[in-house]
């Protein structure tokens, strides 16, 4: 027998109908938004992720599936949506256009992980891109898109903002950081200070307690945001406040690429362990230039699929279409031009096997259909069809065409 490989797994049944219920009402809410549905390749060049991701991540460090295809090429499955629909972006020149573009995607991920408890090597992520829009107003638009998904979902969760600020502020900040953290680097731990050389903003984001401890006392960019930044944070807080959607401002919520600056956010659940992050995003103002566009504002975000899979209150199942069954063997030939008649608008299921009157009464029920509709002797003799609302339990016998 084959097993599916370590870390990856099929949806099925109960499984698989949250997730088409969680990619359903994320993509009806989108379009609302004005995205529309973009695909790119689940393969990419290798180079795509190393520059947008960023080398010294652990995804490009050491997650990536990344081989040599047969013709010689880097290549590497996406561990992540941005850098595909950016890549796209830029490929499609639409860069070059003074049109504003909002995409959204869904599809799965793949990240060579130690797989633990919602945490898969393929796992599933929906998104969205915003392109060519510098305002803050996106960003509140998107997070407030983002509350309304968890909303019609069911989804409790808890949000997180914080300004990353640009490259007026973010350098003034880093040398007072880097000053402060050169002071306790005895300390700290050692992947703190191997990243107080490397990327001094991403300490902040270090999970060890001791760390954490020390931390809270080091220089918040909040405080060193500058003319242009700082009011945009207002504004955006602001606006959360007017909409009602409440939130905290997290200093360590940071992202320590270069291309991110202003707002960044996450959407934390507490019920899936300690604060998971079942969504997250910001703005990337920066990464088109980086990936050889025309300097192109954005900001998008991605909610992990696996992550709210048990945390999504599903709707109440309703009784849906007609159930078809004979009960003589004649009769089942005369199901199949009623039945493609009605599925031009309605779900049939058609029961091959001519059985016994209970027998479909049971069958119907498994089905969960509305109507049960029955052909015996009698219905085949007359041209009609016996039909009854498993709902209201009403029954008929109608004219085959009157049906
Ligand atoms: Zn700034
Ligand atoms: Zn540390």
């Amino acid at each position: 027998m084959i097993n599916p490989l370590r870390g990856m797994k099929d949806l099925t049944f109960e499984e698989s109908q949250r997730f088409t219920h969680i990619i359903d009402t994320a993509t009806r809410i989108a379009q609302r938004y004005g995205y529309s549905y973009i695909e790119t390749p689940i393969l990419e060049e290798t180079a795509l992720f190393k520059r947008s991701v960023g080398e010294s991540s652990d995804i490009v460090g050491k997650e990536m599936y990344q081989f040599e295809d047969k013709g010689g090429n880097d290549v590497c499955m996406r561990p992540e949506g941005t850098a595909g629909v950016v890549r796209a972006f830029i490929s499609a020149k639409l860069d070059r256009q003074p049109v504003k573009q909002k995409f959204y995607y869904y599809g799965p991920m793949f990240r060579y992980e130690r797989p633990q408890k919602g945490r898969l090597r393929e796992f599933h992520q929906f998104g969205c891109e915003s392109f060519g829009e510098a305002s803050v107003y996106e960003d509140f638009t998107i997070i407030t898109m983002i509350s309304q998904i968890f909303n019609e979902l069911g989804i409790g969760f808890d949000l997180q903002i914080n300004s990353l600020g640009c490259k007026v502020c973010m350098p003034r900040y880093k040398e007072n950081l880097i000053a402060s953290l050169t002071d306790i680097k005895e300390e700290l731990c050692e992947d703190c200070n191997r990243r107080i050389g490397t990327n001094p903003i991403r300490v902040l984001d270090c999970k060890n307690e001791k760390c954490r401890l020390l931390l809270a006392e080091s220089p918040k960019l909040i405080d060193y945001l500058c003319e242009e930044c700082d009011p945009d944070f207002k504004k955006l807080t602001a606006l959360l406040d007017k909409a009602g959607i409440s939130y905290e401002v997290n200093s360590n919520l940071v992202r320590g690429l270069d291309y991110y600056g202003k707002t960044a956010f996450e959407f934390v659940s507490n019920e899936i362990g300690a604060q998971s992050a079942i969504a997250g995003g910001g703005r990337y103002d920066r990464l088109v230039e980086f990936l050889d566009g025309k300097p192109t504002p954005a900001v998008g975000f991605a909610i992990g699929i696996e992550r709210i899979m048990e945390l999504v209150q599903m709707p109440e199942v309703q009784r849906e279409g007609i159930y078809m069954g004979a009960m003589t063997e004649e009769a089942v030939e005369v199901l199949f031009p009623l039945a493609a008649e009605k599925r031009k608008e309605s779900k049939v299921t058609v029961e091959y096997n001519s059985k016994g009157f209970k027998s479909h009464m049971k069958g119907a029920d498994k089905a969960n259909a509305k109507y049960c509709l029955l052909i015996g002797e009698d219905e085949l003799k007359n041209g009609t069809v016996w039909v009854k609302d498993l709902e209201s339990k009403e029954e008929k016998t109608v004219l085959r065409e009157a049906f």
